[in-house]
């Protein structure tokens, strides 16, 4: 692991005043500043890209076309998103009066919170720090970003490079792990975001409350897929085969198990078996654009759960180079130690429940997921799963892909997590939308 500066909380009661003070200047109130912010950080991102993508490399073993794609091509497209959108997001919205008030006018304008921190994971450690940032320079604050440490040289790239390239006096980052994070978690904030586990997203509430500091939560939690009766399963195969194994398995919406209806798990396995080997080769291992394990402890926690069901595919691995092949498990029983918690690595569990009803009850009885998929052919099965049950996010034929569409929110409800954002849900998180009423004397 790369050394990191360590910092002191005496740092970072510093860093935090310092941001406070040029929030009080008012300057990164002006639409003017808060475009050059997203204009220089979108000129960091194609500048430094090759260096990003190395150092994505280096953390998680991300091939180059996926972490362009999905780290800092997808950053580029939030910036761009909103760039596109800025004005209109900041415009003052008219409201509509009651007779009795009349005459008066009365509007709606966001305005900034103040310093804001972004807490953000290892998995995607460069989209998962900047794109809550896009949205937190957008709506105008100061911000705190605190990369994680799991992925030290993304870290060490982003303490390097924001500060170079954004208004140091208003954008920081601490590096650093738990002890760094709670001298940050002491300190008050206007709005605390972090991206990360259920364990650590309570700390992070509770720090809030001791300060009244809104949070929003991204979390994760295990995410199903319902593979439905008279589905193309070729189709399905494939497509779950992409979302699931896109960074080693090791993604927050990645289809956690397939819920297999009727008859379906038979052909399925044969499909997603087929389907790793037209993605992935005969040896996944030599594969440019397959991952690894980002560290050993989740390496043996992952191997761990390979004897949960048949494997149907996969199963090979390798501690020294944290390699584990995508792996299928078939036959997996609902009290399989891999259906006990989020997997988040390269195993995909298959359960079998007879017909809809099961695979409702069985969503329904579990925590809400931060994703819910699906594929079907029929309206009805897609109707039920929108009424009966709840989730982050519902998709139908495309796992992960709602994440890419900047107009739909991004967030999960429950367990899974609390707020959203993305395009203008990030300008409303970070934002407080004031009510302005003018009444002519
Ligand atoms: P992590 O271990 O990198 O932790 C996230 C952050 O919390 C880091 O910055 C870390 O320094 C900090 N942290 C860790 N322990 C702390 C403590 N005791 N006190 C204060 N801060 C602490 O990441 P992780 O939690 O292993 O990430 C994986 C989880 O995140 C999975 O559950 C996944 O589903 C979820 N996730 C959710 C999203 C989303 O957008 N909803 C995205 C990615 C990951």
């Amino acid at each position: 692991m790369a050394p990191h500066t360590p910092t002191t909380p005496l740092d970072v009661a510093a860093v935090v005043a310092r941001l406070r003070a040029t929030f009080a200047t008012h300057r990164t109130r002006s639409t003017a500043w808060r475009r050059g912010q997203l204009e220089a950080l979108r000129t960091l991102l194609t500048e430094h890209a090759d260096e990003l993508v190395a150092a994505l490399h280096e953390d998680l073993g991300k091939g180059p076309k996926e972490a362009y794609r999905t780290e800092v091509g997808f950053t580029i497209n939030e910036i761009d998103h909103t760039l596109a959108h800025l004005d209109d997001w900041l415009a003052s919205r008219p409201a509509d009066l009651p007779e009795r008030l009349l005459p008066a006018t009365g509007h709606v304008v966001r305005e900034p919170l103040g310093v804001v921190l972004v807490i953000a994971p290892w998995n995607y450690p460069l989209q998962l720090a900047l794109a809550p940032l896009v949205g937190a320079l957008a709506a105008g604050n100061c911000a705190v970003v605190k990369p994680s440490e799991l992925a030290p040289a993304t870290s060490t790239a982003l303490a390097r490079l924001l500060p170079r390239h954004l208004d140091d006096e208003a954008v920081a980052v601490v590096e650093g792990a738990v002890p760094e994070t709670t001298a940050l978690l002491e300190q008050r904030f206007d709005h605390l975001f972090y991206t990360g586990n259920g364990t650590v997203g309570r700390i992070v509430m509770a720090a809030a409350a001791k300060h009244l500091t809104p949070v929003t939560l991204e979390l994760g939690g295990k995410s199903p897929t319902v593979v439905d009766l008279g589905t193309d399963l070729a189709v399905a195969a494939q497509r779950i085969v992409s979302g699931k194994f896109l960074n080693a398995g090791q993604t927050c919406v990645a289809p956690d198990y397939v819920l297999a209806v009727g008859d379906t798990a038979e052909g399925l396995e044969e499909h997603l078996a087929e389907a790793v080997r037209e993605r992935f080769g005969a040896d996944p291992a030599a594969a440019p654009e397959y991952g690894r394990i980002v560290n050993e402890r989740h390496f043996d926690r992952l191997t761990a759960l390979l004897g949960s069901g048949r494997t149907v595919v996969g199963g090979i691995h390798d501690r020294a180079t944290r390699y584990l092949a995508p792996t299928v498990l078939a036959d997996v029983t609902p009290d399989a130690p891999v259906m006990r918690e989020e997997i988040f690595g390269p195993i995909l569990p298959i359960v079998r429940v007879p017909d809809l009803d099961a695979a409702i009850a069985f969503i329904n009885e579990r925590d809400k997921p931060l994703a819910l998929y699906a594929f079907t052919a029929s309206d009805d099965t897609r109707h039920r799963l929108l009424t009966e049950t709840s989730s982050g996010a519902l998709t139908f034929g495309l796992p992960v892909a709602h994440l890419t569409a900047p107009d739909l929110p991004f967030g999960g409800v429950g367990e899974s997590g609390m707020g959203r954002y993305h395009g203008e849900y990030s300008l409303d998180t970070f934002s407080h939308s004031k009510a302005v009423l003018d009444k002519p004397a």
